[in-house]
This record gives structure tokens, C-alpha cells and sequence, in this order.
């Protein structure tokens, strides 16, 4: 293997322990303490433990957790009622409706009812349109934990090829923004496009996001470039039930320049992200100052 492995797990710890130092002093200074508000409907066993780690990584950080559960029938206009509550609500800074929600419940229109203000995922078709315009805005979580780390291993971005395969609205789009407001050339990859393997290997930066089990091998991998693998795959090896990405680590690892690993990697940034939206949020609300370093 030649590649670095950049270690999201101890640069989350970074973030979150920086986090919790201006928590500290806003609790101290401003006797503010930034909230959260975490709201799932139903019992989806995987949203249950994203869920269980946000309140548990929320209240690590000194900020308060406020988690509501509602029953999977939950009426869209009840789950409605409550996001204008937490909108209200000022000790409520940020507001994190998990997904998916059950099909009976308008994604959309529950999204775009959260006060952009307290979007924390970023997801609000305000905040998508601040963040393409090059606005301030929220930025959804996982492609900000993807540009920290980006900027942490490489400076600056500019002029650099960057390549993001997948183009969803909560990776793949974002992603592809934030890496044109850092100065890429981007090209954004999806199923129907061509040549994938050649168009990957043009990268200097290569951003995974697809969700299939380490589709990208080393021949579509420029040397030396740095690989940012999003993908969470689940799958069994050898009998037992195992967690890969959609880049093939041990064969990447042996071109690239650097890569994130699965697990390890982008997960653990993802959470510290929303924390970090949560204070930036809470800084925003009150006028003070933004933390360097936790905004695009
Ligand atoms: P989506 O399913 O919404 O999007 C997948 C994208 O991959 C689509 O744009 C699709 O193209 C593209 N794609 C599918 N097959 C191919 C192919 N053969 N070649 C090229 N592109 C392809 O997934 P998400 O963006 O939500 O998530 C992607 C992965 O990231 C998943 O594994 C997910 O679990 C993981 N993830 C990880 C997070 C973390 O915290 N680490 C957070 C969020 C997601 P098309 O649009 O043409 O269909």
C-alpha cells in the first residue's frame, strides 16, 4: 500500500473536541448552549442508532438534544405541527428530520417546512439555493465532512480535477458545489455516463458516492490521487456480515496518493458536522461570530 489513510474517526475527534471549546465559551461568555432537535418517525432499526449516536455525540459536546420519536402512523399534519413548534422554540438551534420518513408522509413538504435558519442537514431548497448560488447557507453534513477533510490533507483546492461520482441531492449535487466553490474543475458522474473508469482516472480528487460495494478498483484511479470514499455498504464475507465502501481499498490503496476508509473514514465527520451546523447555527441566531474552520 502507498497511499495515506486520512483518519476520519480521530479528525472527527479534532472537530468535536474543538466544538465542545466554543460551546464552552458560549455557554460561559453569552450563556447560550446551542440545541438540537432530532425527530424520527417509526422504528427503522438503522435510523434508531444514527438517532441514539447524534443525542449521545450532542450532549458530548456540551449542546442539548432534544429527541422526539413519534409512532410510524404519525399524521403528516401532527409531524407538521411539531416542526412549527421547534421552529418556534428558541432553545432549539437546529432541527434534523431523519430519513427516510414513511411513505404516506410528503418528504418535501416536511423538509421545507424547517425554518432554513435551523436546517442543519442543509437539505431546504433555500439552502440548496444559497449553497449553488455561493451563498452562506447550511451545508448538508456528509459532503462538508468530505471538503474538511479535503482541505485538511491537501491546503487549498484550486485547479485541482475533481470528480464526483453520483449525483444525489444530499451527497452527490452538494458535493460537486462545494468543490467548485473551492476552485475544482468538477465533473460529476452518474449511471448513464460513459467511460466511467476514464473519466475517474482524470481525478486528482475522487469522490465516491454511489452505493455499490467497491465498484471503483484501481484502473480508474489517477496515482497519486486522493480518494474520499462515501459509500456504506453492507455485505457478507467469508459468513460474516461486513461493512465496505464503494471503493476497493485494497486496490486503490496501492495508487492512490491518499484514501478514506470504510468504516472510519467519512462516517464519523458526518455526525460532527451536524454538530458543527448546530453551532454555527446557534452563532448565527445570536449575531456572534462563526467558528473558522466549520463552515464551507
Ligand atoms: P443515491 O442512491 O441517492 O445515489 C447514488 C448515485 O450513484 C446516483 O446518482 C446514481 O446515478 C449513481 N450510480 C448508481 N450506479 C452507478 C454506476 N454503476 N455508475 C455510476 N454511478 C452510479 O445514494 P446516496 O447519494 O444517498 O448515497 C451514496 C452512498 O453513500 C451510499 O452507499 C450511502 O449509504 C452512502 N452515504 C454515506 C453517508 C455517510 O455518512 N458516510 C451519508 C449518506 C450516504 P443515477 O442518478 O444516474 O441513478
Amino acid at each position: 500500500m502507498t497511499a495515506t489513510v486520512i483518519d476520519g474517526k480521530a479528525f472527527a475527534a479534532r472537530v468535536r473536541a474543538d466544538l465542545a471549546a466554543h460551546v464552552v465559551r458560549l455557554r460561559e461568555v453569552h450563556g447560550l448552549v446551542p440545541g438540537l432537535a432530532v425527530v424520527l418517525v417509526g422504528e427503522d432499526p438503522a435510523s434508531q442508532v444514527y438517532v441514539r449516536n447524534k443525542g449521545s455525540q450532542t450532549t458530548e459536546a456540551g449542546m442539548a438534544s432534544f429527541e422526539h420519536k413519534l409512532p410510524v402512523d404519525t399524521p403528516e399534519a401532527d409531524l407538521l405541527a411539531l416542526i412549527h413548534n421547534l421552529n418556534a422554540d428558541p432553545a432549539v438551534h437546529g432541527i434534523l428530520v431523519q430519513l427516510p420518513l414513511p411513505g404516506h408522509i410528503d418528504t418535501d413538504l416536511v423538509i421545507n417546512a424547517i425554518d432554513p435558519a435551523k436546517d442543519v442537514d442543509g437539505f431546504h431548497i433555500l439552502n440548496v439555493g444559497l449553497l449553488g448560488t455561493g451563498q452562506k447557507a447550511m451545508v448538508p453534513c456528509t459532503p462538508l465532512g468530505c471538503l474538511m477533510m479535503l482541505r485538511d490533507h491537501l491546503g487549498s483546492l484550486s485547479g485541482l480535477n475533481a470528480v464526483v461520482v453520483g449525483r444525489s441531492n444530499i451527497v452527490g449535487k452538494p458535493m460537486a458545489q462545494l468543490l467548485l466553490g473551492d476552485s475544482c474543475t468538477v465533473t460529476i458522474a452518474h449511471s448513464r455516463t460513459r467511460d466511467l473508469a476514464g473519466v475517474c482516472a482524470r481525478a486528482d480528487i475522487l469522490v465516491a458516492a454511489v452505493g455499490r460495494p467497491e465498484m471503483i478498483t484501481a484502473d480508474m484511479v489517477k496515482p497519486g490521487a486522493t480518494v474520499i470514499d462515501v459509500g456504506i455498504n453492507r455485505v457478507e464475507r467469508d459468513g460474516r456480515a461486513r461493512l465496505v465502501g464503494d471503493v476497493d481499498f485494497a486496490s486503490v490503496a496501492a495508487v492512490a496518493g491518499a484514501i478514506t476508509p470504510v468504516p472510519g473514514g467519512v462516517g464519523p465527520m458526518t455526525i460532527a458536522c451536524l454538530l458543527a451546523n448546530t453551532l454555527t447555527a446557534c452563532c448565527r441566531a445570536n449575531g456572534l461570530p462563526e467558528p473558522d474552520g466549520l463552515t464551507a
